[in-house]
């Protein structure tokens, strides 16, 4: 599932494509339940209006139009979204697609059909920041944050990291990363961790996002960016995926455990319950 860097790099993709773009038509619909609200009134919605900027939240990506509506997106398992040429939306699992002004089109392609395309007034946009944790790469998340967030808390770090409402846009692969990096055991509760070790922890969060921003995200499968391109920071990981292999650090083979039901790789020598 693409996460905060792989979000953040279809959203940078996009707005050169798509900010100034009004959208004329809604093009193809042959997934209903991706669409809220139903396909008539999106439609009343958003056609005639200006895409006036786009961004992100968490793992949602935000199309700001000329009206108070915001279409949020969320890629979810599989789904992508692609500029390109009409001709393009007869893909079989191109869901969703949207007409631009430019004789281009903005399209969903989704295999599994789990992304979701919401129409947000402002109330609904405030619940959705709301819903949501602090913005790891912004000034608002800081080591005081990350310490009251955790005080108190039994359940393993690495399934804290996992939850939205603590901090927004982790997901699997960048919770074990940063573990790695911060050299905490991800079975720590949360509430054990000392100030030192939060403040560690949170500076290895945002390396490793910002690390992986840079590298245009991770394309495990089928994530691609606006432009159709794969990111490459799977080549750079030190334990995601990698059980067996050598800890970059120390050498000793990297382990695979399962908590909260998510595959967790951590090195059993270098990363400590403290
Ligand atoms: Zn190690």
């Amino acid at each position: 599932m693409p996460e905060l860097p792989e979000v953040e790099t279809v959203a940078r993709s996009l707005e050169p494509q798509l900010v100034g773009r009004a959208i004329v038509r809604l093009a193809k619909l042959d997934w209903p339940r991706m669409l809220t609200p139903p396909a008539p009134e999106f439609a009343a919605l958003v056609v005639g209006r200006r895409i006036e900027a786009i961004g992100r939240r968490a793992k949602w990506l935000l199309l700001s139009l000329d009206s108070a509506w915001t279409m949020a997106i969320h890629l979810r398992m599989s789904g992508h979204l692609l500029v390109t040429e009409p001709a393009a939306a007869a893909a079989p699992h191109v869901h969703f697609a949207l007409d631009l002004d430019d004789g281009r089109c903005l399209m969903f392609d989704d295999q599994r059909k789990f992304g979701r395309v919401h129409l947000l007034d402002p109330i609904g946009l405030a619940a959705l920041d709301a819903a949501h944790g602090p913005e790891p790469l912004m000034d608002t998340f800081t080591p005081a944050i990350l310490t009251e967030q955790l005080r108190d808390r039994r359940a393993p770090i690495k399934a804290l990291l996992l939850d939205q409402r603590l901090v927004a846009g982790i997901g699997n692969i960048y919770a074990n990363e940063a573990l790695w990096l911060a050299r905490i055991h991800p079975l720590t509760p949360g509430g054990a961790l000392t100030a030192d070790r939060i403040a560690c922890l949170h500076q290895a969060i945002r390396t490793v996002l910002m690390e992986a921003i840079a590298n245009q995200g991770s394309s495990l499968r089928n994530y691609r960016d606006g432009y159709g391109r794969r990111g490459t920071q799977q080549e750079h990981f030190n334990v995601y995926d990698r059980a067996g292999e050598p800890c970059p650090r120390c050498q000793m083979p990297i382990e695979r455990i399962v908590v909260a039901q998510r595959s967790t790789y951590f090195c059993p020598q270098c990363q400590t319950m403290g």
